[in-house]
C-alpha cells in the first residue's frame, strides 16, 4: 500500500528518538508511519534535499482568546512550524467556556490551555487580574479544568504587580487548583513576584515562565547577579523553566548570565500575544534563532521546542516525535545564512548569522505553505500604546 506521504532526504532531527541524520518520513493517514532510508512509495513525494524535518514545533506559552485584548488568533503560528499551541492563562474558569466554543473548535492548529487562577483570565493591560484576590478560585478552575481534560494541562497563575500584594495567598489558591492528578502549575514571574518563596512551593513538573526576563525578581540575584540557589534547587527538585519571551521578558544579558552556570531553558515558547507579535517575539523560529544565536546546539533547541515540551504537558504519546503512531505534525525549515537583526525586550539589539526560515508545516498529515494564513491583528487603541510605553521606559539599552 502506497502511503499517503513521503518527505525524502530531509535532515531529520528528532532528539525524541536521537535521530540526526538524512532520511525519509512516511504518513499515512494522519500519523507518522515510518522513518528510514528508501521509504515508499508515496501517492505524494516531496524532496527535502538541504532541508531539516523535525517534529511540529509546540508553543508552550501564547495567547490565544481573541476576547482579550492580548489574544491572537492562534492559526497564524502555522505559517511558522508550530502544530500546537498552548494558551498561558488568557481565560479563567468564567470565559474559558467561551474560549472553548469559539476559538478552540474553529482552529485548525492544536489549541490545549492552562487555565488562569483568576476566574475572569487575563482581559486586558489596564487592570491586574489578581489585584482583587476575590478572583482566585480553586474550585471552579479545577471544575472546568477537569471538565475539559482533553485542552487542559494544568494552571497558569501571573505574580508580580498583577497580583497586587496578595502574591502568596494567589500562589495557594493556584497550588490548590492544580493539585488534581496530572496537573501541573505554570507560574509568570515578573518584577514584584517573591520568586525565591514560589520556587520553594512549586512541584515537580511545574512550570517557571519568563525565567530570563532581567526586569527584576527573575533568577539571578538583584546584587551581584549570581544564578539564586532556590533556582537550582528547584531545577533539581524537578520545576522546569520556560522562555516565554513576550513583549517584556527576555534579555540576552540575564540568559548569557545564566548560561555561564550552564542553566539552559528546559522549554522555548514566544509569549506571542497582541504586543509581542508587533516587535518582539513574532514566532517560534525566530525565538528558537535566539537561542541558535547565543551558542545552544540545533539540535537542542529543536529538543527544547518539540519533545520537552511534550513531555511539559504531558503529551509525549503523540506530540513533539516523529515515532511511528505519533499524529504526523511536522516542521520542515532552512537554516538561512546571513546577517539577522535580533533585538530582546530591552532594546538591545544584536545580529545573528544564522536563521530558522519556514518552509512546510504539516498538520495532522496535511501540508501547509508559510504564509497561508494571514495574521488577522485588532487594531490597537490609544490605551494599549500605555504597554509599549512602559516598555521604552524601563529598557535598558547597552
Ligand atoms: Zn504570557
Amino acid at each position: 500500500m502506497d502511503y499517503s506521504l513521503v518527505l525524502r532526504n530531509g535532515h531529520v532531527i528528532d532528539p525524541s528518538q536521537g535521530l540526526h541524520r538524512v532520511t525519509d518520513v512516511a504518513v499515512q493517514e494522519g500519523r507518522i508511519a515510518a522513518v528510514g532510508g528508501a521509504l515508499g512509495p508515496g501517492l505524494v513525494e516531496r524532496d527535502l534535499r538541504g532541508k531539516y524535518v523535525c517534529p511540529g514545533l509546540i508553543d508552550l506559552h501564547g495567547h490565544w482568546w481573541e476576547g482579550s485584548s492580548w489574544g491572537i488568533d492562534p492559526d497564524i503560528c502555522l505559517n511558522h512550524g508550530v502544530t500546537t499551541v498552548v494558551d498561558a492563562g488568557t481565560t479563567g474558569f468564567i470565559n474559558f467556556p467561551a474560549f472553548r466554543k469559539t476559538q478552540v473548535s474553529a482552529a485548525t492548529v492544536r489549541v490545549l490551555a492552562f487555565v488562569n487562577i483568576s476566574g475572569i483570565g487575563i482581559p486586558t493591560t489596564l487592570v491586574g487580574e489578581l489585584e482583587d484576590i476575590r478572583f482566585a478560585r480553586p474550585l471552579e478552575t479545577g471544575r472546568v479544568i477537569e471538565g475539559n481534560r482533553d485542552l487542559c494541562v494544568g494552571v497558569k497563575l501571573r505574580e508580580g504587580t498583577m497580583t497586587g500584594r496578595h502574591g502568596k495567598e494567589a500562589l495557594e489558591k493556584a497550588l490548590e487548583a492544580a493539585s488534581f492528578p496530572g496537573l501541573r502549575l505554570m507560574v509568570h514571574i515578573t518584577k514584584g513576584a517573591d520568586t525565591r518563596h514560589i520556587l520553594g512551593r512549586l512541584r515537580p513538573g511545574d512550570i517557571v515562565t519568563h525565567c530570563f526576563q532581567g526586569r527584576g525578581d527573575g533568577i539571578l540575584a538583584e546584587s551581584d547577579h549570581h544564578l539564586l540557589p532556590e533556582v537550582v534547587a528547584a531545577r533539581k527538585n524537578g520545576v522546569l523553566f520556560d522562555v516565554g519571551h513576550g513583549a517584556g521578558a527576555f534579555s540576552w544579558d540575564v540568559a548569557r548570565k545564566a548560561f555561564e552556570y550552564f542553566f539552559y531553558p528546559d522549554t522555548i515558547s514566544t509569549d506571542l500575544h497582541r504586543f509581542s507579535i508587533a516587535r518582539w517575539a513574532f514566532d517560534m523560529p525566530s525565538v528558537m534563532s535566539k537561542f541558535l544565536h547565543m551558542g545552544m546546539p540545533l539540535a537542542d533547541v529543536i529538543l527544547k521546542s518539540t519533545w520537552a515540551p511534550a513531555l511539559a504537558i504531558g503529551r509525549a504519546g503523540e506530540l513533539g516525535t516523529l515515532k511511528p503512531g505519533a499524529v504526523a505534525d511536522i516542521f520542515v525549515f532552512e537554516l538561512e545564512e546571513g546577517s539577522f537583526p535580533l533585538e530582546d525586550t530591552h532594546l538591545r539589539k544584536e545580529s545573528a548569522s544564522r536563521r530558522i526560515r519556514p518552509f512546510l508545516t504539516i498538520k495532522d498529515g496535511r501540508g501547509i505553505e508559510p504564509g497561508s494564513f494571514p495574521a488577522r491583528l485588532r487594531e490597537l487603541e490609544e490605551c494599549d500604546q500605555e504597554l509599549f510605553r512602559f516598555i521604552e521606559q524601563t529598557a535598558n539599552p547597552s
